[in-house]
């Protein structure tokens, strides 16, 4: 039996990059970046209004509030080069984001506006600083300066930031393929009523959504027996995706077949028992380029194993610099007790509390209770060598990927 964090290295030492490709922008949210990315302009481009309102020379208004004599309009995508020098005593009516004209410094709001009294072309501004509510040229941006960076995650931010810079096209990392096969006798699909001692295929749906919420496109192999040539003919045909997601037949069972399965395919088993709880039997494995990730059948535990392990695997392979499962650091709402030995995951419920993150335990029933995962947005991490921790302790916190939808 080794350790979570041997595993971890084991495993993401045997997890292949996978080659980059070129994606269109409109398919690079939630890709790993694998080029750098410069600013190919100045943002702006041009001396910018920052309000609607009316450019001003700040030096006409530097003793006060004053009419000026409105001579022009300069609407957002006014060609700046087109715009005749703005003269003392008059003011252009501008909208948010257009070009300043020349000799402008500064746009009185349109709130600080108001017709004058004396002339019905002018309009009374209120007094402004030089600069106000203009961005000079290169203000949020300067032309040349490097925004991204190979590793980087590409979200809707870093969507914008590639868009502002004209990458219609880029290099990213590769997207993992995971398929995804269930064994068990007792099972079947979770359209069918179980007979007696049978029950219904939980497993192979989540783990699909899992695979698939953490960036992979996933196969479906569906329910094989224990039986070790069905088996090992589904696992064949899994071998062909990057990751092979298994769930069950890695325990101590007379029918428990994957791990001489997997050494019947070739495969190199990386280890057969881990110091995780739950999920000991949690099996690791290689065949070329594929990784084969064998998850204990009590579906708490495929659970766990994937959020701790699989994930990292799927991150490795897209080309994450730091693939590994991060922990925040927060405090226990509530005394916590395991049994030393192996390094505990329990189901959690993280929030803030006066300021402050904490994590709530959840009561479960065991390794075969997923409605304490459901139930739950994150994973308290306790030490194998700790029995015991006190409420108000500050602990390790696996906040899950979608903690924040739930
Ligand atoms: P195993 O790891 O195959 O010994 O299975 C351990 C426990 O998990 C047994 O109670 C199985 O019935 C249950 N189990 C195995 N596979 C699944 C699955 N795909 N969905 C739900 N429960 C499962
Ligand atoms: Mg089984």
């Amino acid at each position: 039996m080794i350790s979570v964090e041997r595993a971890l290295e084991l495993l993401l030492g045997a997890t292949p990059v996978l080659p980059r490709e070129i994606a269109p922008l409109a398919a690079a949210s939630g890709r790993v970046l694998a080029e750098e990315v410069r600013a190919d302009a100045d943002v702006p481009a041009f001396e910018k209004a920052l309000m609607d309102g009316f450019a001003v020379r700040s030096a006409d208004l530097a003793g006060g509030a004053r009419d000026l004599v409105v001579v022009r309009e300069i609407p957002a995508g006014t060609d700046p080069a087109a715009l005749p020098p703005l003269t003392t005593g008059t003011a252009a009516r501008i909208m948010t984001g257009a070009p300043l004209p020349p000799g402008a410094d500064a746009v009185v709001p349109v709130e600080e506006a108001a017709p004058a009294a004396s002339d019905r072309g002018a309009v009374r501004c209120a007094a402004v600083r030089p600069g106000d509510h203009r961005a000079p040229r290169g203000a949020d941006v300067r032309a040349g300066a490097t925004l991204l960076a190979p590793g980087d995650f590409i979200g809707a931010a870093e969507v914008a930031v590639l868009a502002a810079c004209g990458r219609a096209a880029l290099r990213v990392g590769g997207r993992p393929r995971a398929a995804v096969l269930a064994t068990g006798d007792e099972l079947v699909p979770p359209g069918e009523a179980p007979a007696p001692g049978r029950l219904r295929n939980s497993n192979g749906p989540m783990l699909l959504a899992l695979a698939g919420r953490a960036g992979a496109t996933v196969a479906d192999l569906g329910i094989a027996p224990d039986d070790p040539a069905r088996l090992r003919a589904a696992m064949e045909r899994g071998l062909e995706a990057d990751l092979l997601l298994i769930s069950g037949g890695v325990s101590m069972g007379a029918r428990d077949f994957v791990g001489a399965t997997l050494r019947d395919l070739g495969a190199e088993i990386l280890f057969e028992r881990v110091a995780i709880r739950p999920g000991k039997p949690f099996t690791a494995a290689r065949r070329g380029r594929s990784v084969v990730c064998a998850c204990p059948g009590n579906p708490a535990s495929s659970y766990v194993i994937f959020q701790v392990f699989a994930r990292a695997v799927l991150r490795r392979m897209a080309g994450h610099p730091h693939p590994g499962p991060t922990a925040v650091r927060g405090f226990l709402a509530a005394p916590a007790r395991q049994r030393p030995g192996r390094a505990g995951y329990w189901q959690a419920r993280a929030m803030l509390v006066d300021g402050r993150l904490t994590a709530e335990i959840l009561p479960t029933s065991g390794s075969a209770d997923v409605v304490a995962c459901a139930r739950g947005n994150a994973l308290v991490v306790l030490p194998a060598e700790i029995g015991t921790r006190a409420a108000g302790e500050e602990v390790d916190i696996l906040l899950l990927d979608d903690c924040l939808d739930r």
